[in-house]
């Protein structure tokens, strides 16, 4: 099997979530998902959920120093040595470039940037969905989804742009069941 050191990419409802799970079984790495990371500060009212809460109930980006310094010190955990599976970063070029700099500190290179592809509109609809299912602050409110979507295109989307001349980014079409999308997926690590 090809490598395993992989960023899940791709816009919010793209289906990261449900395939980053699939996909973590498949490869036994660790699934680092900076949302989660999140998230899980805010229910436990931390310093760092108090920050992180301010911008992702407006559907932005928390910022960098403080979202890439948890990176870091998340792969620079020993169960990374096996692979891993980082879930919602790098979110900007200067993530990507961060992301770079601690990979080169711990000697580790990047094998796959898994991009998940699905058009705004029906981005749109899956979030509106997601938002009634379960109750997710940021998918709840239509100008938050708007910005979810705008930071993805203005700040996320030149990531592509970064990591495209590395030749390591995998283009999924995200339309289809969730077996179909990951069946592309799995396809990557049998090449
Ligand atoms: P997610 O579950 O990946 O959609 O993340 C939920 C929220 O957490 C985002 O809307 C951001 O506010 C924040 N977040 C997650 N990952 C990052 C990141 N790499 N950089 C900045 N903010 C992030």
């Amino acid at each position: 099997m090809s490598g395993k050191n992989v960023v899940l990419f791709g816009p919010p409802g793209a289906g990261k979530g449900t395939q980053a799970a699939k996909l973590r079984d498949l490869l036994s790495v660790p699934h680092i998902s900076t949302g989660d990371m999140f998230r899980y500060h805010i229910k436990n009212n931390t310093e760092l959920g108090k920050t992180a809460k301010e911008y992702s109930n407006q559907g932005k980006l928390v910022p960098d120093e403080v979202t890439i310094a948890m990176v870091r010190d998340r792969l620079s955990q020993k169960d990374v040595a096996s692979g891993f599976l980082l879930d919602g970063f790098p979110r900007s070029v200067p993530q990507a470039e961060a992301l770079d700099k601690i990979l080169s500190d711990f000697k580790i290179t990047l094998d796959h940037v898994v991009n998940i592809k699905v058009a705004d509109d029906e981005i749109r609809s899956r979030l509106k969905k997601r938002a009634t299912i379960e109750g997710r602050a940021d998918d709840a409110d239509p100008a938050v989804i708007q910005n979810r979507i705008d930071t993805y295109t203005s700040q996320s989307e030149p990531c592509l742009t970064y990591y495209r001349p590395k030749k390591i980014v995998r283009d999924i079409d995200g339309i289809g069941s969730i077996d179909e999308v990951f069946g592309r997926i799995e396809a990557v690590f049998k090449r």
